[in-house]
């Protein structure tokens, strides 16, 4: 028996009377994260699970016969989201909820998302074994469509927009489609919309899909929010001449003027105090030949942070700072904001406390670090205190079929959930 795992009893007897028997089964949640890469697996190692496809309903089907084998009452919401319950002792009480999702991107990898739902299975499987029930009912579940834009999360709070329905998804279906062939029901999607007083707690365990946790040799990551994304379009306005003939202190250079900027760009984020970041991943240069000076730059801008104050700061910073380049370089520079900002999502502050006594009692070394990407998590902070376990990507790649956790961190990040799971329900969050 891993040691942690051993002490993780231990805490548990101590906390619970009948609990006598809570051991996380690493081997079993390694053979489950097995199987379920089977549907969808590519030749490269990983999955090409997408939303919808034949693949997701294989996996949907593999993890709704777990979920029923493990005692959950299984239903299929109208958002097509999988909700497994199990009840409590006090069926008044809202439920704890936890999950994550199965669906990958195009050439995923057999971590993201699976992770959390093997994981919250898990701690099902040793309440059942142990016969312990809890005070509040549990739901296990799992989100449909995250990769292609956090439909079942976003359906359940309350903030899917109709618009998104006619949306092709890399299934080839449609999202009312794909809802559709799910077992949902997107002319009735609103119903899938949670109150706010409905769930007690959300917690989600994922993958870091960054580095930090492996490079600092930590073992959780208790995550402090989702970050906030906002995007602009730059545009550079020079003017285009003969590239020849044009004298250098003659010129309205727009590619050169682009070319400041982006490392003011990352001047400006890396002189401000804190986490934040921001990048500029593409340009095109107009007309884009050898022989002509660039007249004009059309350029992305994306800047991420826990704080929309802290978004807002480093672009009016950016902004001066393209005033200046304006000036010197006889340009003019235009921001256009994208109509795709995520709004940053705070973690409970409770429920950080609680994943960090938990990982603390376990044995296990913790830090509170924010989530760099975006999460079923984030849409449902709004109706319900969320939390977020965070365990190790190795060599912080996701997205990839490279990407690898290994077994042991994934059985601490479900130990981690569980106890958890059973703080808030002997009252911690009050
Ligand atoms: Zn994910």
């Amino acid at each position: 028996m891993n040691v942690k795992i051993f002490l993780m009893c231990i805490v548990l007897a101590a906390s619970s009377s009948s609990a006598t028997d809570l051991q996380i089964n690493a081997k079993r949640m390694e053979e489950r994260i097995a199987a379920l890469s089977q549907f969808g697996k590519n030749p490269e190692g990983g999955v090409s699970r997408v939303a919808f496809s034949d693949a997701d309903i294989a996996g949907r089907n593999y993890i709704q016969t777990l979920l029923k084998e493990a005692g959950l009452q299984v239903r299929i919401d109208t958002a097509g989201n999988i909700i497994g319950k199990r009840e409590g002792k006090n069926s008044s009480l809202a439920p704890i909820v936890f999950g994550s999702h199965i669906d990958s991107v195009p050439g995923g990898g057999n971590y993201d998302g699976d992770v959390g739902v093997i994981a919250a299975i898990e701690c099902i499987e040793v309440l059942k074994a142990a016969d312990q029930t809890t005070q509040h009912p549990l739901e296990v579940i799992v989100f449909s469509d995250e990769e292609g834009g956090l439909v079942g999360s976003k359906s359940m709070a309350g903030e899917f927009h109709e618009s998104a329905m006619e949306i092709k998804s890399h299934s080839g279906k449609t999202i009312r489609e794909g809802v559709r062939a799910i077992g949902g029901d997107p002319d009735r999607i609103n119903e899938a919309q949670r109150s706010k007083d409905n769930i007690t707690a959300f917690l989600e365990l994922h993958i870091e899909q960054g580095g930090i946790l492996e490079s600092e040799k930590i073992n959780i990551g208790v995550v402090e929010g989702i970050v906030g994304i906002n995007w602009w379009d730059v545009t550079v306005q020079g003017f285009a001449n003969h590239a020849g003939t044009t004298p250098m202190n003659q010129r309205k250079d727009a590619l050169l003027a682009a070319a400041k900027l982006i490392t003011a760009v990352n001047e400006v984020v890396t002189s401000i105090a804190g986490r934040q970041v921001a990048t500029v991943g593409r340009i095109k240069a107009e007309p884009g030949a050898p022989n002509v000076i660039p007249g004009k730059v059309v350029m992305s801008l994306e800047i991420r942070d826990l704080s929309a104050e802290k978004i807002q700061m480093v672009y009016e910073k950016i902004q001066e700072k393209a005033k200046q380049i304006e000036q010197q370089s006889g340009t003019t520079i235009t921001f256009n904001a994208l109509d795709t900002t995520a709004v940053p999502a705070l973690s409970d502050e409770r429920i950080r406390k609680i994943i960090s006594e938990a990982a603390k009692e376990l044995g296990f070394t913790y830090k509170l670090m924010p989530s760099g990407a975006g999460h079923d998590a984030q849409d449902i902070a709004r109706i319900a205190p969320m939390g977020m376990i965070f365990v190790p990507s190795v060599g912080g790649i996701s997205h990839s079929p490279k990407e690898f956790t290994r077994t042991e961190d994934m059985a601490n990040g479900a130990a981690v959930l569980l106890h958890t799971i059973l703080k808030i329900d002997s009252g911690s969050l009050k």
